[in-house]
């Protein structure tokens, strides 16, 4: 451990990263400038106009109508946590389909609520056959509570379909949930057209905001849910009954103190998207997504993901070549030239990068300057 002197702590000072790994993505100069505004009351009634516009805002990325849109506190963990302690009661079973690290979590906070998982799983890699899932359903000798499962997988940059699967839950009297952390802006996601009851996302992948928020949707059907539950809600800090006494109600009860300047943070990171509209920032993603592909191709590179149609445009994910040593390349990356990528995640560990091209930072600069910089890092030394 390194013996930190407090007195020789000097002013802050971080380098300027391109951030091309997993989220946090680059920030727009016009979030840090939000961030920075003065501070004012979490009751006061202009953060309660902003709390409002933000929920507009929201409203909109999302697609949806859904009266319950709010930005939760904390990552995108706490959308997903605040996700199932609230819709989940001890005894309840889940269908989770599970491809990756983020569905194995979910299955985990199930079991902490006290529900039973029945997983359905894919090779890491390839997307979760929605037919299996029509299975779990019809195999099922009890009632499903809900089918769960994670639209952009960010260990593996898998695109789960799910477009149907919204009417699949309906037609057996469950709810919808999708973990949309990486694919909120990032790919078309359509939450009341796809049926979905709870969306959730985080704010530092392709929404380009640095981290500290969860937005998150619900239902009618949902919310119904959540307030005739017959058990209290485990966790009192993500117990929705009493957050959207703050968010709805007119009393504004007081339950935790909003983050005032993630709130700012948010609201100019979603009119940036808004300004751009959600349909050219698919596109950009797209675009240089396929531009560092080839980039890729020309270097010899192998994509982790075989089926073109399910990989991800602003998650990236290459496998690392045999003689390449995974640590030591990241680290000159990094360290000489100020480039982030993300390393594999769980059983991926050493094998592939990942690497986002997420809001902010889906520019042809920096693909040119990551093809640039890898190239002499994977030649055959
Ligand atoms: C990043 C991520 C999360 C977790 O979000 P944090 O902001 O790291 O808490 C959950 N699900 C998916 C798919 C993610 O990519």
């Amino acid at each position: 451990m390194s013996e930190i002197d407090v007195h020789k702590i000097r002013e802050l000072d971080p380098p300027q990263r391109v951030l091309m790994g997993p989220g946090p993505s680059n920030v727009h100069p016009r979030v840090y400038k939000a961030l920075s505004m003065p501070i004012i009351g979490h009751l006061d009634p202009r953060f309660l106009q902003i709390m409002d516009e933000v929920q507009a805002l929201l409203r909109w990325v999302f697609q949806t109508t859904n009266r319950f849109t709010l930005a939760m506190p904390g990552t995108g963990s706490s959308g997903m946590e605040a996700t199932f302690v609230n819709t989940v009661e001890p005894g309840d079973t889940v269908i989770i389909g599970i491809n990756g690290v983020f569905g194995n979590r979910m299955a985990d906070i199930v079991e902490r609520c006290g529900g039973n998982v029945i997983r359905v799983e894919a090779p890491w890699g390839q997307i979760v056959d929605p037919q299996r899932l029509e299975d779990a359903f019809n195999q099922a000798n009890t009632p499903i509570k809900a089918l769960a499962i994670v639209h952009a997988e960010t260990s593996t940059g898998v695109r789960q379909p799910i477009e149907e699967l919204g009417a699949l839950c309906h037609q057996h009297d469950a709810l919808f949930i999708v973990d949309a952390v990486t694919s909120l802006a990032g790919i078309e996601l359509k939450v009341d057209e796809w049926e979905i009851d709870v969306c959730y996302s985080g704010t530092q992948k392709c929404l380009s905001c640095p981290p500290g928020l969860a937005p998150i949707t619900f239902s009618d059907r949902a919310i119904e849910i959540v307030r005739n539950r017959s058990s209290k809600v485990q966790s009192w800090y993500l117990d929705l009954n009493m957050i959207l006494n703050y968010w709805e109600d007119k009393s504004r009860a007081y339950h935790h103190t909003a983050p005032i300047n993630m709130f700012y943070a948010l609201r100019e990171a979603l009119r940036l998207v808004q300004e751009d509209t959600l349909e050219r920032r698919h596109h950009i993603h797209r675009r240089q997504s396929n531009k560092f592909l080839m980039g890729c191709e020309d270097l010899g590179l192998e994509f982790f993901i075989e089926e073109e149609e399910y990989r991800l445009p602003m998650l990236n994910v290459i496998r690392i070549p045999d003689h390449v040593h995974d640590l030591a390349a990241r680290q000159t990356l990094l360290l000489d030239y100020n480039l982030e990528i993300g390393a594999g995640l769980g059983e991926l560990a050493g094998k592939v990068w990942r690497v986002g091209l997420m809001g902010e930072t889906a520019k042809y600069a920096n693909v040119v300057y990551l093809l640039e910089m890898l190239e002499p890092l994977i030649q055959h030394k």
